[in-house]
């Protein structure tokens, strides 16, 4: 950004030059293979099914990898595998021995940290420091919080007698790719359950580096089996009848589309599914602060996130100062380069996601809403979109309804609290929410009413492994992190 300023009289203006020197992040110390296979029963094999496919860096669609797509017969294996290693040595691993190989694989993650950093960022397209500091440490905290627990089960359940489940089925989505392997496994392995787990198709580079901690962590075979593929694979993993519990990230509708197929199976279920969080900002609350969150909330991760904030709920006397305020913020992100470390918006995840960022943002602009974006400079290659905010929505426009999983918020108004419950509450999905205001008894009394898993207060978008995460509604059902993730992977006689 440049700009012009006064100088003495009678001399040019001087032009300062304030954007920020290029700081990619370098690549060298990661060694992505030029083809993967399938981790089955402790060592990566070529897929059955004979397919492959390829994955690319959504920044600059650049092949990465060419990745092995397990068919039917390689899903089968897995599981095959996965109930062998429950059977011969899980199920008769002490959960001190257990708690020792989960210690090992996240002091692994930490002194990895770089290298799966930089190949999330690679694979997936989100700012390098996010992927940094959020991502990859969030990872390894699951592991170690996990760790804690193997060894005292009973202790977690009083009075309970916990027993693992078997073989759990987990399929997970391309946002936020290895957080997501590491939510799954970490309380899976902690319970002693054996896996067999699903990367996104896009992304399943870090999930398969995972695999090679596991190795390095002198895992038992067979304890955790990684089977790469699109939407197919996942099918058939639910669906395999070796599967003892389905634990699922993703859509609403293909969520809707498992619990069908899981109908009177007996297989344990749950469902981390889609989010429409209202940021709800009240009249007292520290604007500056609140608009700090409402970025947070809505372009982390370019808002490829289940619980973002992409309803704002604003008070209407407050409305046109906020408004402003964002306005002049979301000016200043930074759109582009995912590696390099000024980066705030990253790539969109891919071509798909793309194109349905941008029917639904035209489904707004068609609506009526009024549309706002700063005006940034994107990359010729790569799938972008700019920063969005929509102002003068209405309830029933998509915008307001449906989950965009993109950088674009909608903006609506209340008058008063109730007002503002009422309108959170009025969406199918009951993921998250936000409270921001000056006062205690105001936040307690409006968590108390909204229907969502999470609330935060006076801040946006905070993960921790101790703090259950899940939904009501069509958000999905069932909890991970804490001690509620961890009775979703056992027998609870
Ligand atoms: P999906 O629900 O299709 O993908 C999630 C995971 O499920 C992926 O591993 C996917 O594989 C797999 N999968 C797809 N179909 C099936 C099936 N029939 N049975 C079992 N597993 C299956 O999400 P999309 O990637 O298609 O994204 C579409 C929309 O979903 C997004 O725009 C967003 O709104 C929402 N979404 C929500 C997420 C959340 O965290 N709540 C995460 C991701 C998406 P594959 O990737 O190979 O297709």
């Amino acid at each position: 950004m440049a700009d012009e300023i006064a100088t003495a009289p009678g001399r040019a203006p001087a032009r300062l030059d304030w954007s920020y020197a290029p700081a990619p992040e370098a690549t060298d110390h990661v060694k992505v293979r030029e083809d993967y296979g399938l981790l089955i029963g402790g060592k990566w094999a070529a897929p059955l099914s004979g397919s492959r496919f390829k994955t690319i860096n959504p920044a600059t669609e650049e092949v990465l990898a060419s990745v092995a797509e397990a068919g039917e017969e390689d899903v089968d294996a897995a599981v095959k595998a996965a109930r062998a290693a429950y059977a011969k040595t899980w199920s008769k691993t002490s959960g001190t021995e257990r708690a020792k190989y989960l210690y090992r694989i996240a002091r692994i993650l930490q002194e990895r940290a770089r290298e799966f950093a930089v190949l999330e960022t690679m694979n997936g397209g989100k700012p390098i420091k996010e992927s940094r500091d959020v991502d990859v440490p969030l990872a390894a905290a699951h592991f170690f919080y996990h760790a804690g627990w193997a060894d005292k089960l009973d202790y977690a359940f009083p009075g309970r007698r916990p027993r693992p489940l078997g073989v759990a089925a987990q399929v997970i989505p391309w946002n936020f790719p290895l957080l997501m392997a590491a939510w799954k496994l970490a309380p899976a392995l902690a319970a002693g359950n054996t896996v067999v787990l699903k990367p996104a198709e896009t992304t399943p580079l870090t999930a398969l580096l995972l695999g090679e901690v596991l190795q390095q962590a002198e895992l038992p075979a067979g304890v955790v089996n990684i089977v790469t593929g699109a939407g197919q694979t996942g099918a058939a993993l639910v669906a395999h009848g070796g599967v003892d519990k389905v634990a699922f990230t993703g859509s609403t509708e293909v969520g809707k589309a498992i619990q069908r197929t899981l109908a009177g199976s007996g297989k344990r279920l749950t469902l981390e599914l889609g989010g429409k969080a209202a940021n709800i900002v009240l009249d007292d609350a520290p604007i500056d602060q609140a608009v700090e969150g409402i970025i947070n909330g809505i372009y982390f991760n370019q808002g490829h996130v289940c619980c973002a904030g992409s309803r704002l709920l604003v008070q209407e006397s407050i409305a046109e100062p906020l408004v402003a305020k964002l306005k002049r913020r979301m000016a200043t992100l930074r759109v582009g380069d995912p590696l390099d470390k000024n980066t705030d918006v990253g790539a969109i995840n891919s071509r798909a996601q793309l194109d349905r960022i941008e029917e639904l943002v035209a489904s707004g602009e068609a609506d009526g809403a009024e549309v706002y974006q700063p005006p940034c400079e994107l990359p010729e290659r790569g799938f972008w979109f700019r920063p969005t905010v929509f102002t003068g929505v209405a309830q029933s426009y998509r915008i307001a309804q449906e989950e965009i999983f993109g950088p674009v918020l909608s903006v609506l108004t209340f008058r008063t609290p109730d007002e503002a419950v009422q309108k959170a509450n009025n969406t199918p999905y009951g993921l998250s929410a936000g409270v921001w205001t000056d006062k205690g008894s105001r936040i307690l009394d409006l968590a108390g009413r909204l229907r969502a898993g999470v609330v935060w207060a006076n801040t946006f978008n905070r993960f921790d492994p101790t703090s259950p995460f899940g939904g009501y509604k069509e958000s999905g059902f069932g909890r991970e992190g804490g001690r509620h993730g961890l009775a979703a992977y056992l027998d609870l006689t």
